[in-house]
């Protein structure tokens, strides 16, 4: 998919050479992968019986209910038992954020916020957070990319480098 921080959820049906513009794809065919390209955000992956999901959660797809969203559309289609994946991604204590947006992003999911001395922001523990409130299980691979070298992250490499998580039913 084109990816653009947006909240745009897409459900697809067919291989397309053009990228959807979109944050989240769902698909209920199981001759179809999903990708999704992060290098620091979450890569976040839904699994079901009857549809699966690649969600690219940052913090301004998070703040705008990317992650309630897909899980809308997957429950409109029937899902039940939904389980969640959450990729390698910047971890709370090395995603420092500016004042503004550590407020922001807190007071909606006050899960992200953290105790370090600066503003750094755990979109995981937020995501997660978010998905159990839904009731949905979650398992988190809990790799920080930043600091992991096997894995790409814009914040310690600025390349432009990333990896992707795959799905498909
Ligand atoms: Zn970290």
């Amino acid at each position: 998919m084109s990816q653009s921080h947006s909240d745009v959820v897409k459900l697809v049906h067919t291989f397309s050479d053009i990228d959807p513009e979109a944050d989240a794809l769902v698909t209920q065919n199981p001759g179809l992968g999903l990708a999704v390209l992060v290098a620091d955000c979450i890569p976040l992956l839904l699994s079901s019986h009857t549809c699966v999901a690649a969600v690219h959660v940052g913090r301004i797809g998070m703040t705008h209910g990317i992650i309630d969203k897909t899980l809308d559309i997957m429950e409109g289609l029937g899902a039940t038992g939904i389980f969640a994946w959450i990729g390698p991604s910047i971890c709370g204590g090395c995603y420092e954020v500016s004042p503004e947006m550590y407020e922001e992003v807190t007071t909606f999911f006050p899960a992200s916020a953290t105790s370090t001395a600066q503003h750094s922001l755990d979109l995981p523990r937020g995501a997660i957070g978010i998905l159990r409130e839904r009731g949905i299980d979650t398992h988190a691979l809990g790799i920080c990319t930043l600091e992991n070298s096997q894995f790409f992250s814009y914040r310690r490499d600025k390349t432009i480098g990333r990896q992707a998580g795959v799905i498909s039913l």
